[in-house]
């Protein structure tokens, strides 16, 4: 990647950040103290894609440096990817918060709240063109795949995800962390064969069928 190509995309991921902080399509654009935009190598192989930021995100203005981003980095590592080396982002850049009477709660995005924020994840997703996407639970790759998708039965599969990337899903890190004992155990192997497919399809060579180099070898002996 060239150096020009880099600092093009920085400016542009800077650019459409300014763009978020003033978004207030959404009654969470009023409540939130930060947009999370999200953050990482704009030339990155993997984009990370979670749900939306929870209450330590929404103070720092950072996606995932809660608990769960701290699974989320060991997770990333032990395939080899330190946090900086991916793009990190959520469905939503805005924290959805629910008011108990007592604090605010984190919720669920709501599907106009997902809509809202979608143009802004397309567009980083076309700044940034990974070769794949990897979903943090359900309703991430639920924005993908339509509502039919099954975490628990459609994660670690690939899918086709926008302009054609790769796209697979897997537990959420925040999920795991509810889980205890053998439950535990069975999920964190589940998980680590999901990151494994990962991995597997970042060390893919790319095979560019338009490139001269290739063309004349393609129909060799
Ligand atoms: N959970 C998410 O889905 N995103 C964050 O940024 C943090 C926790």
């Amino acid at each position: 990647m060239s150096v020009a190509e880099r600092a093009r995309r920085e400016r542009a991921l800077a650019g459409a950040a300014v763009v978020v902080e003033h978004c207030r399509k959404c009654e969470i654009g009023a409540s939130r103290r930060n947009s999370v935009y999200g953050e990482g190598d704009p030339c990155a192989a993997l984009m990370v894609i979670g749900e939306g930021p929870g209450e330590t995100e929404d103070k720092l203005g950072r996606p995932f440096v809660g608990r769960a981003g701290e699974l989320l980095d060991k997770m990333l590592l032990a395939i080899g990817l330190p946090r900086e080396d991916v793009f990190i982002c959520n469905t939503v850049k805005c924290r959805p918060t629910l008011d108990d009477g007592v604090r605010l709660r984190n919720r669920a995005p709501q599907p106009d709240e997902m809509a809202n924020c979608r143009p802004f994840l397309d567009q980083q997703i076309e700044i940034i063109a990974p070769k794949a996407i990897l979903c943090l639970g359900a309703p991430s790759a639920k924005s993908f795949l339509g509502p039919k998708f099954s975490i628990t039965r459609q994660r670690g599969t690939w899918f086709e995800g926008p302009s054609g990337i790769p796209l697979i899903a897997t537990f959420h890190p925040a999920y795991i962390l509810r889980m205890t004992g053998g439950e535990l155990n069975a999920t964190k192997r589940l998980v680590w064969d999901d990151l494994k497919k990962v991995r597997a399809k970042l060390d893919e060579p790319v095979v560019r069928v338009d490139s001269p180099a290739v063309q004349p070898t393609l129909f060799e002996g």
